[in-house]
């Protein structure tokens, strides 16, 4: 059975979460990982959650990426972690800044003001040993990686990952997680990285509702989809499919410490 590492079920596509997990059940996808981006979407998190406790489990997060969201919404989800953090299988979504900084005049202060910002949550995974779910896409993932060395973190995943070769060969060799999204079917980018790493290193994840193109197009995008991805990474691997379905759901439960481990 497999895991959706990385899963939006606050978002009103979801509005009727018990729906979405039957459907996404009866794809093979019995887990998955909600996580939360502010402080309202995480307090949705949690509902959901406890609407469907034996199917998800709960990360709350402060997305690096929404130049929205300003300090005190960083105290308001610091204190939601503070209060929730025994029920929480990991931190995130958080991370670095770095599409939002592609047409900012203030790049170079939201980088600054991004850092300052994961070294306060990443100092929190460390306090209450939880797992981090990064968003450090491409430039920014050097730098997230480095801020986990600071801070002792040995459990985190790089979701949705993509960086250069020889930051994803550090990342993997210091034994985090890398992630892919059903844009492992249609594109050569996601196809190489997973070619590329270990499948002890490789979670599967649907960032869902996010809409996928290629055979994805016009589909509702949910963690049903999470099924597809391993399929892909299989034939990637030229593996059974059963053996990577193992493989990448104890990896899962090894990074979030699942309680059926
Ligand atoms: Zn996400």
């Amino acid at each position: 059975m497999i895991i959706d590492s990385h899963c939006h079920l606050h978002d009103a596509a979801f509005a009727d979460v018990r729906e979405a997990v039957r459907t996404a059940v009866a794809c093979g996808v019995w887990g998955i990982v909600a996580v939360g981006c502010d402080p309202g979407t995480n307090a949705r998190t949690l509902e959901v959650a406890e609407v469907v406790p034996k199917a998800v489990w709960p990360a709350l997060g402060f997305h690096p990426d929404r130049p929205q969201l300003d300090d005190e919404e960083l105290d308001r989800v610091e204190a939601q972690v503070a209060e929730h953090h025994a029920g929480l299988v990991a931190i995130g979504e958080i991370g670095l800044p770095w599409y939002s900084l592609a047409d900012a005049a203030d790049a170079a202060d939201r980088m600054v003001t991004g850092r300052a910002r994961l070294e306060r949550l990443l100092a929190l995974a460390a306090r209450f040993d939880l797992a981090v779910i990064l968003h450090a896409p491409h430039g920014a993932a050097q730098s997230a990686f480095e801020a986990l060395r600071r801070h002792g973190i040995e459990r985190a995943v790089f979701h949705w990952h993509k960086a250069p070769a020889d930051v994803t060969h550090a990342i993997v060799d210091a034994g985090y997680l890398v992630s892919v999204t059903p844009e492992v079917v249609y594109r050569d980018r996601d196809r190489a990285l997973v070619a590329a790493v270990p499948l002890g290193s490789l979670l599967v994840e649907t960032d869902a509702p996010w809409p996928y193109r290629g055979e994805f197009d016009g589909l509702p995008s949910g963690p049903w989809l999470a099924s597809r991805v391993v399929e892909e990474v299989a034939k990637l691997k030229q593996l059974p499919v059963e053996d990577v379905t193992f493989e990448v759901s104890s990896n899962a439960c090894r990074l979030f410490e699942l309680p059926w481990r």
